[in-house]
């Protein structure tokens, strides 16, 4: 699995459905040389397992930049290895704290998710620094991500957030791999198939 391969696979799950899903193109064999392009506008209405009344609350662009901006993080983070060898972990989570003023409250969910959430907050540095808003809460619920949050964001901080809260029922909570959102005995969660219980 190289870098663009986990990014289309990413993208291409979270958008099915969508018809200009046919117009993505995904480049590059490392964080620095990734790149992604997908037709710009608001997806249809059901995409990824999720259906959305009237539409869904983010664009194609967002969500397209929010996982490259992840995905990074993610190489990034563990280089020389690759993020199936170094998956996140809990101390990933505690540093998020650290690294981002406004990661104010705990992540009361898996540690895989840790590279979604660093690429949210940095993004939402970039277009919202001097905005007055907070997260009230962070967690795990039906087995994808809710992010809670009050005050003052610009509408593409709202979208951010959106976004990553649909990227979450394709992502592992335990390791941040491309995942899928399944229930068992009632119990719902993402897990990648070496994830599945
Ligand atoms: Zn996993």
């Amino acid at each position: 699995m190289n870098i663009a391969t986990e990014t289309r696979i990413l993208i291409e799950a979270a958008l099915a459905g969508d018809p200009d899903l046919a117009s993505l193109a995904v480049a590059g064999s490392s964080p620095e040389t990734l790149s992604v392009r997908v037709a710009p506008g608001v997806p249809a209405k059901s995409i990824g397992g999720s259906s959305y009344s009237p539409e869904p609350p983010f664009c194609r662009e967002t969500l397209a930049e929010l996982v490259v901006r992840m995905q990074h993080l993610r190489w990034q983070r563990a280089a020389p290895l690759t993020p199936l060898a170094m998956p996140p972990e809990d101390r990933d989570m505690r540093a998020l704290h650290e690294k981002h003023l406004r990661a104010t409250v705990g992540f009361e969910c898996g540690p895989g998710w840790a590279d979604l959430f660093d690429a949210v907050f940095s993004w939402l540095h970039e277009i919202a620094a001097d905005h007055d808003w907070s997260p009230s809460q962070i967690k795990e619920k039906y087995g994808t991500l809710r992010l809670y949050w009050y005050g003052d964001l610009p509408p593409l901080g709202a979208e951010i957030i959106e976004a990553a809260e649909h990227i979450s029922s394709h992502l592992c909570e335990v390791c941040g791999a491309p995942g899928r959102l399944q229930s068992q005995h009632g119990w719902w969660t993402t897990r990648c198939r070496d994830h599945e219980s």
